[in-house]
Parts: structure tokens; C-alpha cells; sequence
């Protein structure tokens, strides 16, 4: 029988993709800083991901409060919820998390525009408008045209399912009389063909395609000033799908993210991975940490297997860990039909006492749901800690949702608590060196 062959790192991340922000993020401040590291992860999550960068947006979640300036919005959390994990980062740690962030997606080609004191409201999928921190730079014109009212066309597909310009136009006019919308057939395609975002941003990459599509919407342009599409404009090109659509229309051309499968997730996800690997950044992609186990000398041997299987491939000894598994989605906790445990290192989850207590009969009560707020509780290193708040494990850290006393998509924080925690575990993990 062939060994199983076996890496050494300083450093472990479990958790990758987008979903798999924490992960994604916590693997660029370890390149940033040298740190010898090994990723583990599933990628495919990468693809729910609609491309904004919330921070903070809303609290409390009971009424509903919609804050305009972030830090504001953080700093009044912190005192309401010091158990929160925001409240075990200092503001310009956070600040320095989602600039480096940022500059880090700028290298990789995938630009990002924030207002840096400010939320900026942008479109969502379904027309809706919501307060975010960082906008891709495919979607700023649509924030924009949206704050100053332009006269703006937004266009969808024959065939795009889930996309409905007519809806996003009728739920933005009250807001923006000068929304318009058009149905036009996708090029190369008949208008009874069945359409992916995926497909249809590749497609895009070809230059005959895009002159099709312009010559398709320019005799509805009118006086608009805008133009708003799916987000489908390119993978690997998106800035000179656009840019030479607004050449060839005159006017400013912005992304609406669509339902998952999502483009600018894939985007980023490719960006990322190759800069990430070019960084140094050791992956094993489309695989799962199976086992963990700690040596007496406190180091990890981690063993990785195949996502479906959970077959055995490789062996991992690295003298920390961060953990970054994600709730329940990510699999990083399971819901038993009792209780909620981390199934990889059997570490204590905050969680309701009972398990009539995990949802509130309502699922729209405004409180939100008790599960939501289930997860690991940290020291001020980012360490799960025991029930008597110590840290199980001297060099085990954890970062994102995975995390208790947060419910980041109520809270609108679901990437900024990614970033700035990872931020926080990779730092304290320096600090042990
Ligand atoms: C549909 C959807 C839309 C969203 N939209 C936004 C948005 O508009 N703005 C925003 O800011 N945020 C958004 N988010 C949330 C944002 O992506 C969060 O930051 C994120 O989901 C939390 O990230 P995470 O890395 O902590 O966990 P997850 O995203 O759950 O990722 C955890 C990862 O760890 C992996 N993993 C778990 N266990 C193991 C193991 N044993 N071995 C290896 N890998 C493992 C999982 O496979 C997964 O890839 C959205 C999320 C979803 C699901």
C-alpha cells in the first residue's frame, strides 16, 4: 500500500471560497505576512456570493435600524453586545483588515469601491435596495446612478431566469422615476434557449458578442445615462467587457448581482486562488479536513480526504490552526436532533438551552432566530474557549460565521465579520510565533 504523503506548514486554514470569505481572507493576510500556510476547502460555495462587502448595517435587528456610517453602527453594537466579535477587534484593526482586504482584490485585478465612512446603497437581485460597505467596481455605477437618480435602462434576457428587469424597475421607481426596463434576446442564442449567468458571461468575452448586444439595446437607450445588466459581463476580463460596452453605448454600464449561481463569485474566486498560489498560499481545493488531532507538543495533524468520500489523501502536521468552517451551510456545525456541535474538533458551542428555543415560531420575527447567534466563543486571541472561558487549544483560532454571538445576515456584517476576524486570528497567530 503507497503511505500517504504528508505536508508540513506553520499554519492550517480550514475553509476557503466565497462563501468562505473568513477563509479566503485569512489565507491572504497569512501571504501578506510570510506565514508558511496550508488552505483546505471546498470551493463551490464561492458561487453564492453576490459580491458586496457588507460591514455593518443593521442594528438592532428588533427594529430594523439602518445605519449610514458603519463604524457608528459598530461602535453602538460593541456597547449593546460586547459578546459580539467585532468587540474583540479594535476599530482601526478592522479598518486595517478591510483596507488590506481591498488592496489585496485591487492586485488581483478585482477592484473594489468603498465610500470608506459610508454605506453606499446598492440594487439587489430582486430590486430591493440594501446598505453595503464595498461595492465591485462592475456595480459602483449602479450605486451611483441610483444616489443621483440618473435616468438609468435596466435590461434582462429571453431565457435569464431570475432576473426580471421589470421587477427591479417597478420596486426601484417610487425611489427613481427614471428607471426603465427592456427584455432583449441574448446574442448567438434563439429567445427560446434556457440561459446561465455563467455561460452568458463567457460568451461576453467575445468581442462579436458584445457588438451584438450593444446593437440589440442601443435603439431602446433613449436619454439614459446609465445601463444596468446581470452580472454577466466576463470572468476573466470583466473590466474590458465593460468598458467596451460603454465605448460602444456611450453611456456608464453597471452589474446587478443575480440569485447564486453567482459570476462575481466565480470571479473572485479564480483571482484570488491564482494570486493566493502565486503568495505562496499551499491548496488543497475540493477537499475536506476529515480528522484533527493534537499532538502533546500542542501542534495538529489534520488529515484530508476527498470532499465525497472522506477518504484519506494526504496528512497535514501545522503548528496552528484556523478554523474557518462556517455554520451549518458550510458544514462547519452541525444541528443534531439535540444539539449543535463543531464536528471536527468536538469543541463547545454556545447554543439555546433547548432545541424548541432554536427558532422563533415566526419565521420573520424581527428578533431574528436563537440558532443564529449558536457558535464558538472566543478569547481575546480568537481561540475557541471552554465552558470556563479558556482556550481549549493554545494555537486553535477561529474566524467568520462559524463564530457565536453574531447573526451577520440580519446584522448585514457577513463579510466585513469574515475579514476582520480572520484579520484578528491570523495576527494573533503571528503572535505566537
Ligand atoms: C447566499 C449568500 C449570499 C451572501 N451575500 C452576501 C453579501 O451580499 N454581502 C456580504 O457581506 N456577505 C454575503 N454573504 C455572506 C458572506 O459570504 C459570509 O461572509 C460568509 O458566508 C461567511 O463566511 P465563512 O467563511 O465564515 O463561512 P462559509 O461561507 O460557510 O464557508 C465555510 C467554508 O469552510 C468549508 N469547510 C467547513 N468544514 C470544513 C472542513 N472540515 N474541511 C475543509 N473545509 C471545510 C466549507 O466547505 C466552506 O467552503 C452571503 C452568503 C450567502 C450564503
Amino acid at each position: 500500500m503507497t503511505p500517504i504523503p504528508k505536508t508540513k506548514a506553520r499554519l492550517t486554514i480550514i475553509g476557503t471560497g466565497m462563501a468562505g470569505m473568513a477563509g479566503m481572507a485569512a489565507a491572504c493576510f497569512a501571504s501578506a505576512n510570510h506565514i508558511d500556510t496550508v488552505q483546505v476547502g471546498v470551493n463551490s460555495g464561492m458561487i453564492y456570493s453576490s459580491g458586496f462587502l457588507d460591514l455593518m448595517g443593521v442594528h438592532p435587528v428588533e427594529s430594523g435600524k439602518v445605519w449610514d456610517n458603519p463604524w457608528d453602527a459598530i461602535e453602538q453594537l460593541i456597547s449593546d453586545a460586547p459578546n459580539h466579535p467585532y468587540a474583540r477587534l479594535s476599530r482601526s484593526d478592522i479598518r486595517a483588515a478591510m483596507d488590506q482586504f481591498m488592496a489585496f482584490l485591487s492586485a488581483a485585478e478585482r477592484p473594489y469601491v468603498a465610500d470608506k465612512n459610508q454605506n453606499t446603497e446598492v440594487i439587489t437581485p430582486v430590486g430591493t435596495v440594501k446598505p453595503t460597505y464595498a461595492v465591485p467596481r462592475s456595480m459602483w455605477a449602479g450605486a451611483k446612478a441610483l444616489k443621483e437618480k440618473q435616468s438609468c435602462l435596466i435590461v434582462d434576457f429571453w431565457g435569464l431566469k431570475a432576473f426580471s428587469a421589470k421587477q427591479i424597475a417597478d420596486m426601484l421607481t417610487p425611489r427613481w422615476p427614471a428607471i426603465r426596463y427592456l427584455r432583449v434576446s441574448f446574442p448567438a442564442v434563439g429567445p427560446s434557449a434556457d440561459l446561465y449567468p455563467e455561460h452568458m458571461a463567457r460568451s461576453l468575452e467575445i468581442e462579436s458578442n458584445r457588438i451584438a448586444l450593444a446593437d440589440a439595446i442601443r435603439p431602446d437607450l433613449g436619454d439614459a445615462m446609465a445601463l444596468g445588466l446581470p452580472a454577466i459581463l466576463g470572468i476573466y476580463k470583466p473590466r474590458e467587457v465593460r468598458e467596451h460596452l460603454e465605448e460602444l453605448l456611450g453611456v456608464a454600464v453597471f452589474e446587478i448581482p443575480t440569485i447564486p449561481p453567482s459570476v462575481p463569485g466565480t470571479r473572485l474566486k479564480e483571482a484570488l486562488d491564482k494570486r493566493l498560489v502565486a503568495g505562496g498560499i499551499r491548496m488543497f481545493a475540493q477537499k475536506r479536513v476529515v480528522t484533527a488531532e493534537v499532538q502533546k507538543n500542542g501542534s495538529f495533524v489534520l488529515s484530508v480526504g476527498d470532499r465525497a468520500t472522506g477518504d484519506v489523501e494526504h496528512i497535514i502536521e501545522s503548528d496552528g490552526v484556523i478554523l474557518a468552517g462556517g455554520r451549518f451551510l458550510g458544514m462547519g456545525l452541525h444541528a443534531g436532533r439535540k444539539a449543535i456541535r463543531e464536528p471536527l474538533f468536538d469543541l463547545p458551542v454556545f447554543q439555546p438551552p433547548d432545541r424548541a428555543l432554536w427558532h422563533q415560531t415566526n419565521f420573520f420575527d424581527p428578533r431574528g432566530h436563537g440558532i443564529n447567534q449558536a457558535g464558538l466563543e472566543i478569547d481575546a486571541l480568537f481561540r475557541p474557549t471552554d465552558l470556563a472561558g479558556r482556550p481549549v487549544y493554545d494555537t486553535l483560532f477561529a474566524a467568520g460565521s462559524i463564530l457565536a454571538h453574531q447573526d451577520w445576515m440580519r446584522q448585514k456584517c457577513g463579510a466585513g465579520l469574515a475579514i476582520a476576524t480572520a484579520y484578528g486570528a491570523v495576527k494573533a497567530f503571528q503572535k505566537m510565533l
